[in-house]
């Protein structure tokens, strides 16, 4: 169970300056626990409906201390924005701002921010067992991680996570393709990725918690 619990505060929106009502959360210590796309169960779904603020005045998506792009007025007022591009999110309001969040990544090129954006939306949706969300919300990561792979050096951690979001989405035949020849010098790395890929053959798209790998090879 989370040492942390959500409450109301208020907050002024950075763009238009209104004040609304937001969750916040009491910070607590949890002893953390990896997935295998590295979500620590201290981000929980309280944490992850305090991490970000939707003005209900110019709907406006911010998080705390963050700059606003001198890009924002205008993007608020695109469809794609206003719409999320035509997702029907129903009452999964957390779920909807961290989608919109990620547009406004996009659209100033934070490219990295843009992938823990979907990456995150993708967690509401797991923890609301919307499936159909969640999948597209982690295709969405691996479009995002598609154009990080392009313009710079990915990390091996990185490229490891991504064999988690590909099994999550059923893509179990990339992660058999490229993950099954996967060489590092990092022992756990290598571990991970025979995980990914036994998971994989067995047609498993289910959320894994990193330390179970000794006992799924087993
Ligand atoms: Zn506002």
């Amino acid at each position: 169970m989370s040492g942390q619990r959500p409450y109301l505060k208020n907050a002024i929106c950075p763009l238009c300056g209104t004040e609304i009502q937001t969750l916040a959360i009491t910070k607590g210590y949890v002893e953390p626990r990896y997935t295998f796309d590295l979500r620590s169960n201290s981000v929980d779904h309280a944490n992850l409906h305090s991490g970000l603020h939707l003005c209900t005045s110019c709907g406006y998506v911010f998080a705390e201390n963050d700059e606003v792009p001198s890009n924002a007025k205008d993007i608020i007022k695109t469809e794609a924005y206003k719409t999320c591009n035509g997702i029907d999110f129903d009452d999964e309001i957390t779920a909807e701002k961290y989608y919109k969040y990620a547009l406004i990544q996009l659209e100033n090129d934070n490219f990295y921010g843009a992938f823990y954006a979907f990456l995150f939306g993708a967690w509401v949706c797991d923890d609301h067992n919307n499936k159909e969300l969640s999948v597209m919300f982690r295709k969405k990561t691996l479009e995002v991680f598609d154009v990080l792979w392009e313009k710079f050096e990915i990390s091996e951690g990185f490229y490891i996570v991504r064999a988690d979001i590909l099994r999550r989405i059923g893509d179990f035949e990339t992660v058999i393709k490229e993950y099954s020849k996967f060489y590092s010098l990092n022992d756990d790395r290598v571990m991970i990725a025979q995980i990914q890929v036994l998971l994989a053959k067995k047609k498993d798209d289910r959320c894994h918690f990193l330390p179970e790998y000794s006992a799924l090879l087993s």
